[in-house]
């Protein structure tokens, strides 16, 4: 999510979700912090989305729950996906429909959108005109020259823009360590067309629900040799049925056909597209793959993971892998065929896009530290000066003056997790205790203290859970928490709390000390 301000209003350019990692245990999703514009909601003159994918609009819901009415502009199959999600949480979006070559004036901001090619249909990269200068934001994008749906990145519109001097260009980094250019999306078609050539049973293709045009390749490939296809899944059925109704998905006549159909169908003539490419524990895959789905993998079953892999994600799609082969399904994924391109732009595209655009001031955007720098190094080696190039970190603020572009502060720009219907919620200090509790379970000490000793009247109660123990274990634990809490009586400690917090931390101590384990302990004081 990215804030421009001018005159006193602002313009949002994206609002998305980020997904958890690993370390980040029982979190759903993890939105953009609002809360240096909480107070200027009423300012905001739109939010531009740039495509329809999860990183871009999924936090839109969010934003819009503060307030509603906030114009919401984007093409035709972003503005679908969008108000598709938001029917979800009640919302109708004052939506604004534009196309390649719009131009609309909202406030301070004149605004002008240009086509790019991307691995969702329908991308747009947005020109910020405002008296500060010029903005260019590419959003997410790929030079693709050979698309499926022949709507490449507009390069001559990048140019007349970088005639009349683009003053700060926001690219994406994602592929910028990426030598050379990324493939067509129509380079895959041998090696998925292969897959049906070969393929002695069913195949089930996992894919994003968003990823239309991979879909339509893969139609494509199931068309031609006679099989029939069903989508499985809520996502995948709604968001196909959308790229269907609105034209950017062709399916041929009696092509696709509802899942029970296909049981009473030989295996040959099947194929199922589902989600769970990323190994997302609750999609469909990953449930074929723990048996705990309706649809059985089996001997001589095709799975094609016909998308990427988001660093983070490995283990779970490796382990995913393993289970399916395990089950007789043979797996073709990007590992041991060709059946993915990136959507981004590699490093040979982006440096093409600085010579045509001969930008004054670059921010790189989209990526972790290593691709902003990466991006940052092109931008420079075509001759862009290195003290205009910014390397922002979420909450930077940057001025744009006389055409100079100067990081000028920081705003807070948290985390913040959404934990099933609690938003924010959830901060680090719980993930670190959830952390805890993975490593070394929990121990609970129940101790009945004697209120005039504050001594155990009766032996402590240890309980735990997911902590293993044995027989001295509680035996040398409750010893030190005696000596504690002596100590304690001896300083006239009588505050329940801090009697309670002298006894966990003598238990932590003594586990670490004697056992090398961190369990989470919590201690209970009853008066006796
Ligand atoms: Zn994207």
């Amino acid at each position: 999510m990215t804030v421009f301000e001018n005159a006193g209003k602002l313009l949002i350019v994206d609002c998305g979700v980020l997904f958890p990692e690993e370390n980040q245990p029982g979190i759903d999703v993890i939105l953009p912090d609002f809360s240096s514009i909480r107070d200027r909601l009423s300012d905001v003159v739109a939010i531009v989305l740039t495509h329809g994918h999860e990183d871009h609009i999924g936090g839109v819901p969010y934003l819009l729950k503060e307030r509603a009415d906030i114009p919401v502009i984007g093409s035709e199959l972003t503005l679908a996906f969008l108000t598709s999600k938001l029917k979800e949480h009640r919302i109708t979006p004052k939506a604004v429909h534009v196309e390649a070559g719009d131009v609309r004036q909202m406030g301070p901001f004149g605004l002008e959108f240009v086509a790019v090619n991307h691995s969702i249909p329908d991308g747009l990269a947005v020109a910020i005109r405002t008296d500060a200068g010029l903005v260019l934001h590419t959003g997410d994008f790929k030079m693709d020259q050979f698309p499926l749906d022949n709507r490449i990145t507009d390069l001559r519109h990048f140019a007349r823009l970088g005639e009349e001097g683009v003053d700060l260009f926001l690219t994406d980094s994602t592929n910028a360590e990426v030598p050379g250019f990324t493939m067509s999306e129509r380079d895959l078609i041998p090696a998925i067309d292969q897959v049906f050539a070969t393929a002695p049973r069913r195949i089930i293709v996992s894919s994003f629900a968003s990823h239309v045009h991979r879909i339509q390749q893969v139609l494509d490939s199931a068309h031609a040799h006679g099989r029939k296809v069903a989508f499985v899944g809520r996502s995948m059925v709604k968001n196909m049925g959308i790229a269907r109704d609105l034209g950017y998905l062709n399916i041929p006549r009696g092509l696709v056909v509802d899942f029970k159909k296909l049981e009473s169908m030989p295996d040959n003539k099947v194929t199922l597209v589902c989600t769970g490419s990323q190994g997302e524990p609750l999609a469909a895959l990953a449930r074929m793959a723990n048996g705990d789905h309706q649809i059985r993998i089996g001997d001589g079953d095709t799975v094609l993971l016909a998308s990427s892999l988001i660093p983070g994600n490995e283990n779970a799609i490796y382990g995913i892998i393993n289970k399916l082969t395990d089950l007789g399904a043979n797996v073709v994924h990007k590992g041991n065929a060709k059946v993915h391109v990136s959507g981004h732009a590699s490093a040979g595209e982006l440096v093409y896009c600085y010579n045509i655009v001969r930008p004054s001031n670059v921010l790189p955007v989209h990526g972790e530290s290593k691709h902003l720098h990466a991006n940052a190094e092109l931008a420079i080696r075509t001759g862009v000066d290195p003290d205009q190039v910014i390397i922002g970190r979420d909450g930077v603020t940057i001025d744009l003056i006389d055409g100079r572009a100067k990081v000028s502060g920081k705003v807070q720009a948290e985390l913040v997790y959404v934990d099933g219907q609690m938003v924010g919620a959830a901060t680090e200090e719980t993930l670190q205790e959830r952390r805890l509790l993975r490593e070394g379970g929990v121990v609970t000490v129940l101790a009945l203290l004697d209120p005039d000793t504050n001594m155990p009247a009766e032996p402590l109660e240890f309980l735990t859970r997911g902590f293993v123990y044995d027989d001295r274990t509680f035996d040398g634990a409750s010893a030190e928490v005696v000596k504690a809490l002596t100590r304690a009586a001896e300083q006239k400690v009588n505050d329940l709390k801090r009697l309670e917090s002298i006894i966990a931390n003598a238990v932590s101590r003594y586990m670490q000390r004697t056992y090398r384990r961190e369990p989470a302990v919590i201690a209970i004081v009853v008066d006796a």
